[in-house]
């Protein structure tokens, strides 16, 4: 059994296949004659040209369902691709060092790196990952060890069995060219719960565990493989006892999601009546119709990072307006919450001009960024206004530490609204401004910061780090990044109350929203909006149908008395386990 961190819950017996990295190779290999160079270059040019297909292929898809925008990176990828630089670099190492076509590929990519690491400037190493995603995918088309492409893949040599994905990491490219093939689990050596393999895999909610140090070094493409995303276990090669134990509860999983989602259509409330909004957190315009499928009533967080991330500039105002109306028409009740800029910590672009950062988290990132630049942010702030026209659209801004840095922001917004109304341009006036409550100090401070705020979004996975002082995505302190703690529920039960005392709307759009045990709580303090993967939507409204307000909140009221995590776990899985023990199955015991 090897240990991970459990990133999409979920279970699935399935067949591995791993993704090949192209610097996956430690060894060199040598040519057997010198006269096989001729057939490695050969071979060599062929991937090259099978890369440059499949790359186009996805830039027409992408561009189809996410935008022409969306595709950028990848016109840059094939831009690498056809650098005859590149080509004949690896062409000359294999006939001058007698190297195979995949070390000759790797040795071109190392000779890559040590330039590079010499350079600090952000630019730069993220065009070093550009690179690195290029000659990975030239690699995986030399070892025959592509993706699989849609419609195949589900086949494998033991039959009709789901394919399981096992790979060093998930780059950026290769979650987007994932994205619709029929994968039934992901598990990684590295990334934590904002990774791009466990935001693909809870976007389609899909089980996935990251973090397995040396996974790579024991599976074959072809193993039977178990992955439980609940526990964050992956076993590889199991028992017969061990398959027929994980299946049942795969078995058990499938055909509850199933059920899950036959209420969608009902409003979600308690088993005595009380409504709450159940909301969808997305990241693109796929996402937006995951987001009804479920019966989202609205997008509750829309992180606009990913539409600059898949840029090589900052998208003007017209194609920013242009895609946040298409989200909006798009999103159930054409209601949603667009959060503005978030980058930085593990998001970060080359044109901002950041530069490396001991701590990337406690840096320069995200509200901290946009102040700095005031055009970047009335761009989008524009966008967001204008989009308003369409239909119900608040502006969340993340990050927020002080109240001066609020007042700033208002200031910006207001000044804003002006320009439009002057200019005669087409907005929104009654798009609301909230704040994103995930740093320390804005939720102690959370009555000064009501004051000068319309809403409140609670980001629980930042708040949590940040209180725990533990990096939320390294796997050597996952465990103090833990949502059900006696800390966090204390500081969650002060915002709420506050909240609630002066009537302003409050939803939470942490990843324990979507979480059985935690969201039992959460609805016990009080909260009423949930925003959550699409994902985790039919869960959280079966498992709220089934509780009382009363019986929820004897049980806040307990876990606030408790003082451990593990006290706090035990309790709720009994609980858990005594309104469904059906859906106890979606969360880890
Ligand atoms: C959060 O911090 O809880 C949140 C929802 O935002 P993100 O995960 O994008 O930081
Ligand atoms: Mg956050």
């Amino acid at each position: 059994m090897h240990k991970g961190v459990g990133v999409s819950p979920g279970v699935v017996v399935g067949v591995a296949f791993r993704v090949e990295s192209a610097l996956g190779q430690a060894e060199p290999r040598y040519l057997e004659r010198p006269e096989d160079a001729g057939a490695e270059i050969a071979a060599f040019d062929r991937a090259v040209e099978e890369a440059a297909g499949e790359l186009e292929g996805l830039i027409r898809r992408v561009a189809q369902e996410l935008g022409p925008s969306a595709a950028e990176i990848f016109q840059t990828h094939l831009q690498i691709l056809n650098d005859p630089g590149l080509l004949s670099r690896v062409h000359s190492v294999i006939e001058e060092q007698q190297l195979t076509a995949l070390s000759a590929l790797q040795q071109v990519m190392q000779g890559y790196v040590s330039q590079f690491a010499r350079i600090e400037q952000e630019y730069f190493r993220e065009r070093l990952n550009d690179l690195r995603d290029v000659i990975s995918r030239i690699g995986s088309h030399l070892t025959g060890s592509r993706e699989p492409a849609r419609g195949e893949g589900t086949e494998s040599r033991d039959g009709d069995q789901p394919v399981v994905l096992v790979a060093h990491e998930i780059l950026p490219s290769q979650a987007m060219s994932l994205g619709e093939m029929p994968i039934a689990g992901i598990v990684t050596e590295v990334g934590g719960t904002t990774s791009h393999a466990a935001i693909l895999a809870r976007s389609r909610g899909i089980p996935a565990v990251s973090g397995v140090e040396g996974i790579m070094n024991v599976v074959a493409s072809g193993d039977p493989v178990v992955v439980d995303g609940r526990e964050g276990h992956v076993i590889v090669r199991p028992n017969a006892e061990e398959t027929s134990f994980y299946r049942k509860i795969q078995r058990e999983f499938f055909h509850l999601k199933d059920s899950l989602i036959a209420n969608r259509d009902e409003p979600a409330r308690s088993l005595d009546g009380t409504r709450v909004e159940l909301l969808a957190n997305i990241n693109n315009l796929a996402d937006v119709h995951s987001a009804s499928t479920v019966g989202a009533t609205g997008v509750g967080l829309f992180r606009t990072e990913y539409l600059f991330l898949t840029h090589h500039n900052v998208p003007s105002e017209e194609e920013q307006f242009e895609y946040y109306k298409q989200i909006v028409l798009n999103s159930p009740n054409q209601t949603a919450t667009i959060r503005t800029l978030d980058l930085g910590g593990d998001k970060t672009v080359p044109y901002l001009g950041k530069r490396y950062e001991p701590n990337p988290f406690m840096g320069w990132r995200s509200i901290r960024i946009f102040l700095e630049n005031p055009k970047l942010m009335v761009t989008q702030i524009r966008a967001i206004l204008r989009a308003g026209k369409y239909g119900k659209v608040s502006m969340l801004f993340p990050m927020i530490s002080t109240l001066e840095e609020l007042k700033r922001v208002n200031k910006i917004v207001q000044e804003t609204r002006d320009n439009l109304k002057r200019e005669g341009v087409p907005y929104a006036d009654d798009v609301k401004t909230g704040v994103m409550v995930e740093v320390p100090a804005a939720a102690i401070c959370i009555d000064a910061i009501l004051r000068e705020t319309n809403f409140i979004s609670i980001g629980s996975n930042d708040l949590i780090q940040y209180l725990v002082a533990s990096d939320r995505d390294n796997p050597k302190v996952a465990h103090l990044c833990e949502p059900l703690s006696p800390a966090i529920f204390r500081v969650l039960q002060m915002i709420l109350d506050a909240c609630n005392r002066t009537g302003t709307p409050v939803t939470l759009c942490g990843e324990m929203a979507g979480q059985p045990r935690s969201a039992l709580v959460l609805f016990g303090m009080g909260l009423r909006r949930f925003s959550m993967s699409p994902a985790f939507i039919p869960t959280v409204k079966n498992l709220l149908g089934a509780v009382t307000t009363a019986q929820a909140e004897r049980f806040a009221h307990h876990v606030l008395q408790l003082s451990t995590s593990d006290e706090i776990r035990a309790y709720l899985s009994a609980r858990l386990r005594e309104v469904s023990s059906t859906l106890e199955v979606l969360d880890a015991v």
